[in-house]
């Protein structure tokens, strides 16, 4: 966990080994919304958690749809 200010713009800085571990660099398109009382920052793009592909992400778990196709095959 960090402690953050916001400063006068209302920006914050996204600490460096967070942004390392979700491969955002300058110019990197993210995601910002608002859940349970927290700001979300999700990357636009994520990896899917089953098979590694790249995927709109719009989840806290990232599937691409091959992935969630397989998994409703498998629990029906
Ligand atoms: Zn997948």
């Amino acid at each position: 966990m960090k402690k953050l200010k916001v400063d006068d713009l209302g920006r914050i800085v996204i600490p460096k080994p967070f942004r390392k571990e979700l491969n955002l660099e300058n110019e990197s398109p993210v995601v910002v919304t608002l859940e349970n009382n927290s700001v979300v920052i999700r990357p636009e793009k994520a990896v899917c958690k089953c098979c590694g592909i790249f995927v709109e992400c719009d989840r806290d778990f990232p599937l691409c749809q091959n992935c969630v196709e397989k998994i409703k095959k498998a629990y029906t």
